[in-house]
């Protein structure tokens, strides 16, 4: 979709301001929502460059491709390096199936992961129910075999939460009763595929398979009937150690405050089985546009806005984790750290991840683009993205709050491409969040110090209140925080406790 006057005609209405006396801002998202090369951009991204799994030449590409973006620009950006801690690319899993009466057929499968590389056999055994009780009375069988779970159909992001809950359950007592691998039924339906990380994170998991909703359904309705079935696994993927990846760093620099910074992120990384549209392109891609239409209409806030590409997120954030442990001496000066993630729905208000005193700020910024609204602003922690590692080093963080649309369908899906990026509501999505970035960089001194840095304490009691730990635990980032490995550094309570 082309811009039309449709939305010129609806900003006129939306800013009271001639174009004479337009402010900064007003120009900004005027210009934003106007005829931008965005659309152009992300499709050049999902479509050329494609997925790109850290670790990946197209990874690398993606990289080379932002930084060059900002170049073009005229904005200044530079490349970070960090350590990823280790390699698994994947490449390829073939399953066959086994009845007793000799057929065999090969239904659709794919590895999360980190899940071991190898060829397996077993036999397959439904697990019905996910209680303790359950295994121990099919102990014997399921040591040394494959289970199969069902799995919820999940068509919107609550159903991503619950999916991944599922599976953190499914994954523990697979490991107590030694499995020796799990399938777990797609929650997708037509046969659509997509990657999970699994809760042992960064770590070699028994091999986890996410086989297609239609053909587990299938081995689950023999099984129930009697049947035996064997399996035949080969996993394949490209394994090695600790390797260097590059985030993309760029900034248009403070006018009256350089040295403080607000920081505005989104990962340039993405799974391969899709083109990582909505999850993270549409996103990485308004990182681009934002800075480009400031520098073009040459708009410098009080403070700096920093532009993070970040990369490795899929594996754990790791991009955005070293960028906090690189930049520890300066995290003080970071005034507040935004995360873009939830795809191109329509931008509904933000999570603020245990900050509510950023409700009331939030409730008012946002009044100055109502029009593109309603909005309505949340004081949930969102674990799983960018904003995390900021939020454990107590720097007040947001998460844009997106209207689902079809990202929950597509989420890592083979079926996250272009085509699925709500291109209208991305083009308005990357006004709200300039309009936030550029208003917030601009408070004025005593507004912004109320929002102060955390102590590990203080961040403590965000992660009890809001029953972090499951959570934590499910993404296997809980034992780094436990640890001091992430996050504030422990201090003499913590270390008594
Ligand atoms: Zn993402």
């Amino acid at each position: 979709m082309k811009v039309s006057n449709l939305f010129i005609l609806l900003l006129a209405l939306i800013l009271p301001l001639s174009l004479f006396s337009q402010s900064d801002h007003d120009r900004l998202i005027t210009s934003l929502i106007g005829e931008t090369p965005i659309e152009e951009d992300l499709q050049e991204l999902c479509d050329q460059i494609g997925g790109r799994v850290t670790g990946t030449k197209a990874n690398e590409q993606a990289v080379q491709w932002g930084h060059q973006k900002f170049k073009d620009a005229g904005v200044n950006a530079q490349l970070e390096s960090f350590d990823m801690p280790s390699r698994w690319i994947a490449d390829g899993t073939h399953l066959e199936i086994s009845n007793k009466s000799g057929n065999s057929w090969t239904p659709l499968a794919v590895s999360k992961y980190k899940s071991k590389p190898g060829n397996y056999s077993g036999k397959l055994v439904f697990t019905e129910e996910l209680t303790e009780e359950y295994f121990q009375a099919l102990a014997t069988s399921i040591q040394d075999n494959f289970i199969i779970v069902s799995t919820e159909l999940c068509l919107d992001i609550d159903g991503l939460f619950a999916e991944y809950v599922h599976a953190k359950k499914v994954e523990d007592l697979a490991n107590k009763y030694k499995a020796a691998g799990i399938i777990f039924m797609a929650s997708r339906p037509a046969k659509l595929l997509y990657r999970f990380i699994s809760s042992t994170g960064d770590e070699e998991s028994i091999p986890q398979i996410v086989m297609a909703r239609e053909d587990a359904k299938r081995c689950i309705r023999l099984l129930k009937t009697g049947e035996n079935l064997g399996i035949q696994l080969e996993v394949k993927a490209e394994t090695g150690d600790s390797f260097q990846s590059h985030n993309v760093i760029a900034e248009i620099l403070g006018k009256k405050y350089p040295d403080e910074i607000i920081i505005i992120g989104a990962h340039l990384d993405s799974w391969a089985l899709g083109t990582g549209a909505n999850d993270n392109g549409c996103n990485f891609s308004m990182m681009i546009d934002i800075a480009r239409q400031m520098k073009t209409l040459n708009i410098q806030a009080d403070r700096t806005i920093r532009f993070a590409l970040w990369n490795g997120e899929e594996q754990g954030y790791f991009g955005s984790e070293a960028y906090t442990k690189d930049h520890l001496k300066e995290l003080d000066q970071h005034k507040l750290a935004i995360s873009i993630d939830i795809g191109s729905g329509p931008i509904l208000g933000y999570f603020t991840n245990g900050r509510k005193e950023l409700i009331p700020l939030l409730d008012q910024l946002l009044t100055k683009v109502e029009g593109l609204g309603p909005f309505h602003n949340i004081d949930a922690a969102i674990v799983g993205t960018d904003n995390f590692d900021f939020m454990l080093q107590g720097i007040p963080n947001l998460v844009a709050r997106h209207k689902p649309d079809l990202y929950g369908l597509n989420y890592h899906a083979s079926s996250d491409t272009y085509d699925k990026v709500n291109l209208t509501a991305l083009k308005i999505n990357s006004a709200i969040v300039a309009s936030t970035i550029l208003q917030y960089a601009n408070l004025p001194k005593e507004e912004i110090d109320q929002f102060k840095r955390q102590s590990r304490e203080e961040v403590e009691e965000i992660i009890s209140n809001q029953n972090l730990e499951f959570i934590m635990k499910m993404f296997a980032v809980w034992q780094p925080w436990v640890e001091g490995k992430r996050g504030l550094q422990l201090t003499k309570k913590a270390l008594q406790n």
